[in-house]
């Protein structure tokens, strides 16, 4: 038991003090805590790599990373995985791999988190669902609604499961997740350039796994081609490893992070996007690697922040207009904005002509593809269509944040309000209930399931109180 320490996010935009703190080394003890907590408020981390207040905790927090381990078995010829709720998903994959040559059915562009952590915010990649999506069993630790007494029930149906697979913590501590895991597989990929957005989009079909980066300043496309590839590995995806991680991984962020902290000239930043950044990519380079190596990258390695809002595929172009528009007026590129946009954000408040010059973005804005997924309230949770996530990182230090927070707040909102865009739970997410309420059709689900679990509130932390459960009347 560890009392009074102040902990601190990845990016160190969100501190916080548990009275007190635990991590257990088996499920009994996990038991054993809530029994004498009875009427305490819990929450639970992985590895704080959210933006958000999601992770904060003033009460008992429990660290369960020692719940980390990897069992496969063979149930009617596939391969089954349980994993204990704070293992890393980085472990994970090489657990899998090692045990039974499999891997899991989607995976984000970092692996530093745990597989809680990552299933409770709706954790994704390119070209598949949400890691959320895939989990076809939680094992939760909560109080019985009957007696009481601490006990671990087993969620693997109906809407218990879709609340489950992302529920920012709100069902109880999760212990252990269980998923059908696929054979391990190689990803072919190479780079191309493309001035119109149906085009980059039209290749999907072709590179089902693809991402691309929509370059500020210049306002091209860049795309990552990815697919399923039927060969394995070549010894060229050794040497393109090694060019990727040394001029994007490190050379980029290292002109970033000069440009963002000390630097911060509007020109500067302007010259290198349209000038030089172009000059690093190797376009047209096919390789094939093995698949946890071409989709993860290292955005670990420099302290930064992001925000990240999902589109339905239907608005993905109207959507990236308006962050063109917002990048461009908050940098001072335009003076103005277009009628449409300036009459949302004046009806939202957030029209406000000093905004302008602010806040120069500089980092090329990641669109990814996820499939809809089968959930209550994870970003890409939809009966239809596909979705879009656009995020945006910043590599200013935490004091001259903001500019960046402000243009995060009004992106965010008006996105929201003219596109249903709803932002990323594990990123920094300045939304409020009742926009909650008009962009998740299935909230009043999890209200249910989750009320279900925990009547009294206990593994519910301010931030998700006020945005998941407070109807948009009573909002302070
Ligand atoms: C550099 C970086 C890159 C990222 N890249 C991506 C990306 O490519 N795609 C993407 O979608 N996201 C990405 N993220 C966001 C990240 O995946 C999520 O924020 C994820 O939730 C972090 O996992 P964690 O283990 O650190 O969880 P934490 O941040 O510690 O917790 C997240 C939430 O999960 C809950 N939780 C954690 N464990 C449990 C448990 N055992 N039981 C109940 N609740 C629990 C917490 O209470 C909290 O609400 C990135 C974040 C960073 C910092």
């Amino acid at each position: 038991m560890i009392s009074g320490q102040a902990l601190q996010n990845f990016g160190r935009n969100v501190s916080f003090r548990p009275r007190t703190m635990y991590q257990p080394k088996s499920e009994a003890e996990v038991l054993s805590i809530l029994d004498s907590h009875r009427g305490s408020r819990i929450r639970v981390i992985g590895r704080l790599h959210s933006y958000s207040e999601a992770a904060c905790c003033e009460d008992v927090l429990l660290d369960v990373r020692h719940l980390n381990t990897v069992r496969t078995e063979q149930r009617d010829g596939r391969v089954w995985a349980t994993i204990g709720a704070g293992c890393q998903v980085k472990h994970a994959l090489v657990e899998l791999e090692r045990q039974a040559g499999v891997t899991l059915p989607a995976v984000g562009l970092i692996t530093e988190q745990s597989i809680a952590g990552a299933i409770s915010t709706g954790t994704h990649g390119s070209g598949r669902h949400s890691l959320s999506h895939y989990i076809a069993e939680v094992r939760v630790a909560t109080y019985d609604t009957e007696s009481g007494e601490p006990v671990i029930r087993t969620i693997n149906a109906g809407s218990e499961l879709k609340a489950a697979r992302c529920s920012l913590g709100c069902l109880g501590v999760i212990v252990s997740v269980g998923l059908w895991v696929r054979p391990q597989y190689c990803v072919e990929e190479h780079f191309r350039r493309y001035e119109a957005l149906a085009d980059v989009v039209a290749a999907e079909e072709m590179f089902p796994l693809q991402q691309f980066f929509l370059i500020p300043w210049r306002w091209d496309f860049w795309v990552q081609h990815r697919r399923e590839a039927a060969t394995s590995g070549n010894w060229q995806a050794m040497i393109y490893q090694a060019y990727f991680f040394a001029v994007m991984e490190v050379g980029l962020h290292l002109i970033v992070l000069v440009l963002s902290k000390l630097f911060r000239s509007r020109w500067a930043t302007h010259t290198f996007f349209r000038r030089l950044l172009p000059l690093t990519v190797i376009r047209h380079w096919k390789v094939v690697g093995k698949s946890q190596d071409m989709l993860v990258m290292e955005h670990e390695l420099f302290r930064h922040v992001e925000i990240e809002v999902f589109v339905k595929r239907s608005k993905l172009d109207n959507a990236l207009r308006v962050v063109k528009e917002l990048v461009s007026y908050f940098d001072g590129d335009i003076k103005t904005l277009s009628s449409v946009t300036a009459a949302r954000m004046e009806q939202l408040g957030l029209l406000d002509p000093t905004d302008v010059a602010t806040y120069t973005h500089c980092y090329p804005i990641c669109v990814r593809r996820i499939l809809p997924d089968d959930t209550l309230i994870s970003m890409a949770s939809s009966d239809d269509e596909d979705s879009y996530s656009i995020s945006f990182n910043c590599y200013a230090g935490p004091s001259n944040l903001r500019g960046f927070n402000r243009f995060s707040e009004v992106l965010t909102r008006t996105v929201a309000s003219l596109f249903e865009a709803r932002p990323h739970w594990g990123k920094i997410c300045p939304m409020d209930a009742s926009t909650v309420k008009s962009v998740y059709l299935h909230l009043t689900e999890f209200r249910r399931v989750s009320t279900e679990f925990d009547p009294d509130a206990r593994f519910r932390n301010d931030w998700v109180s006020r945005l998941l459960f407070v109807e948009p009347s009573k909002e302070a």
